[in-house]
């Protein structure tokens, strides 16, 4: 088994969040996050194995926040010096058709990290930042990038080609690329595991029902295909994202409506989805809300696991054979009814839930369906930091 700590770092435009990570336990030995990073009303907070730190000071740029982290290490630990710290792993959002796997850093990398800002420009940038202001401030550990669409580089050309012309394919990097690649490559192998079964003999949909969501078809331990495309806005309903629209809809706002398409677009991934449907983007405030009689909640509810539903089929076909969905992320590990709805009336796919098993309160990976289905269902917490902290690793020990 490998053995190591590993400090994670996701660096967004204006955050720092971080674990430091026991990989063998699969255990956090401290966790936080600076944020509001260059606004007037910073904050940090710090869980260590002394105790905690919270500070509402300014943070004017990435790197005070770094050094305000390294700060609080020392404060409420663990000694970063005496944690046997083997690398430092950063999530980065996209990796294009260059990065397929885990990377060593090097200034050629993070260059290339920040060219990718072109497809992923809210967050490839802010991850290149992370990236220059870690190696800065702990210049003596491997830094190592972990990227969230390398688990799909295994899609075959018919599900990662669009059919558009070939100077946008050629030219334009136009091209289906998957996200949610580290949550999926460690729920699926928290499955296989607990069927009992390799990776290679396992044929899996994943759904990761967060803020974000995506549907995963897994044959073998492959994505063969997944539902997020060039960007994270395809697919299934999102907290406020649209999902899938007819394209088509970006021309006919600016022609009747007046919008940009830099407007449309960012009404479709900010003001959609739950929140353009209900209100509310936390889906928890819908069920409220729907619970209460609103008739707008209970069909952004329909949507959501409608849409669901025809993922499902979708890769059901294209997988030919499935050994068990598994649910993960916020929504899935916790929405009873969403997993309940989104699988309803499946029974002749052989996919069947345990009423009871969906509904009890445990929070640790288990079986939702009877004894013997043909096809489990299972809810599997995910892990991100772990995973990019066990890709980080077995990188920098290679
Ligand atoms: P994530 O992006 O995985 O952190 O998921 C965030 C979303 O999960 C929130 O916006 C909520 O909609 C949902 N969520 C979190 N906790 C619960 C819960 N206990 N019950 C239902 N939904 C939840």
């Amino acid at each position: 088994m490998t053995t190591g700590r590993v400090l994670v770092l996701n660096c967004g435009s204006s955050s720092i969040k971080y674990q430091l990570v026991d990989v063998a336990d699969g255990v956090a030995l401290a966790k936080g996050l600076a944020e509001r990073i260059g606004e007037p009303d910073g904050h940090l907070h710090h869980q260590g194995t002394d105790g905690e730190v919270v500070r509402d000071d300014p943070i004017p740029d990435h790197v005070s926040g770094m050094r305000a982290i390294l700060a609080s290490f020392e404060e409420a630990g663990p000694d970063l010096s005496r944690s046997d710290l083997s690398a430092v792993g950063h999530r980065v959002v996209h990796g294009g058709e260059r990065f397929t796997n885990p990377t060593l850093i090097d200034d050629g990398v993070v260059d290339a990290v920040d060219d990718l800002a072109t497809l992923a420009p809210l967050h490839n940038p802010a991850n290149a930042t992370g990236i220059r202001v870690a190696r800065k401030v702990l210049p003596d550990l491997p830094h190592v990038a972990v990227f969230d669409t390398a688990f799909h580089h295994t899609l075959p050309l018919h599900a990662s080609t669009y059919a558009v012309p070939p100077a946008w394919r050629a030219d334009y990097g136009v091209r289906r690329y998957g996200f949610h690649g580290t949550s999926v490559a460690h729920v699926s192998r928290e499955a296989c595991r607990l069927l009992g079964r390799e990776v290679d003999d396992c044929n899996l949909i994943v759904l990761h029902l967060g803020n974000g969501a995506s549907a995963t078809a897994i044959a073998g331990g492959r994505s063969i295909d997944t539902s997020m495309g060039l960007t994270p806005l395809e697919g299934l309903v999102m907290g406020t994202r649209s999902g899938d629209v007819d394209p088509a809809v970006i021309a006919y706002l600016q022609r009747v409506a007046d919008l940009s398409a830099q407007d449309v677009d960012d009404q479709l991934n900010r003001d959609s989805g739950l929140l353009g449907l209900a209100g509310a983007n936390d889906i928890r405030e819908v069920n409220r809300r729907a619970d209460a009689g609103s008739r707008d909640a209970r069909l952004a509810l329909d949507v959501y696991c409608y849409r669901l539903r025809k993922y499902v089929g979708a890769y059901y076909a294209a997988l030919g054979r499935v050994d068990a969905i598994v649910f993960t992320a916020g929504i899935g590990e916790n929405d009873a009814e969403v997993r309940a709805r989104s699988l309803a009336r499946l029974e002749r796919l052989g996919v069947v839930i345990d009423p009871a098993r969906n509904a009890s309160s445990r929070r640790d990976a288990r079986s939702i369906s009877p004894d013997g289905a043909d096809v489990a269902v299972l809810v599997v917490p995910t892990n991100e930091e772990l995973e990019i902290a066990r890709q980080a690793l077995e990188v920098a020990r290679a």
